[in-house]
């Protein structure tokens, strides 16, 4: 089974940043909304979207997302986007179209990173809080014995 590059919800990191939340399941696949008129280019805003990514199942926010390598395939992924839009009301048409589109942003955005990296959102951007341990990397910087 091949692997794809997804965002799963974790609580790693939460409350780095006082306005910090989690109300997603851990590991749970999230997705980026849209931001609302209020919020809208302000990551810190009152409302939270900017600054935050929205769980497939639960469609509850988290502000920290972990990149994981998911033994699935892309069509399983896009099916996962396409329940989720389902469930909030859109028409099987649309819903199908966005889905495959979020499907590919999401995936392309996460192979941007190091699986095990912890990221948080600024508005459009995605970026790293805490990068996994690298062996390589600190076998470089250790002395033999
Ligand atoms: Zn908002």
């Amino acid at each position: 089974m091949p692997t794809i590059p997804v965002f799963v919800a974790t609580d790693r990191t939460q409350r780095d940043r006082s306005n910090d939340f989690n109300w997603c399941a851990p590991g749970e696949l999230v997705d980026i909304g849209s931001s609302c008129d209020r919020d809208r280019g302000n990551p810190d805003g009152a409302c939270g979207c900017c600054r935050s990514f929205t769980g497939l199942k639960s469609r509850r926010s988290t502000t920290t997302a972990e990149v994981a390598l998911l033994s699935m395939s892309f069509a399983e992924y896009v099916v996962a986007h396409h329940a989720s839009l389902l469930g909030i009301g859109l028409p099987d048409d649309t819903a199908r179209a966005w889905a495959g589109e979020a499907a590919r942003d999401m995936v392309s955005l996460a192979a941007a990173f190091p699986a095990g990296t912890v990221v948080e959102r600024r508005g459009d951007e995605i970026v790293a809080r805490l990068l996994p341990p690298t062996r390589n990397r600190r076998a470089d910087h250790r002395p033999a014995r």
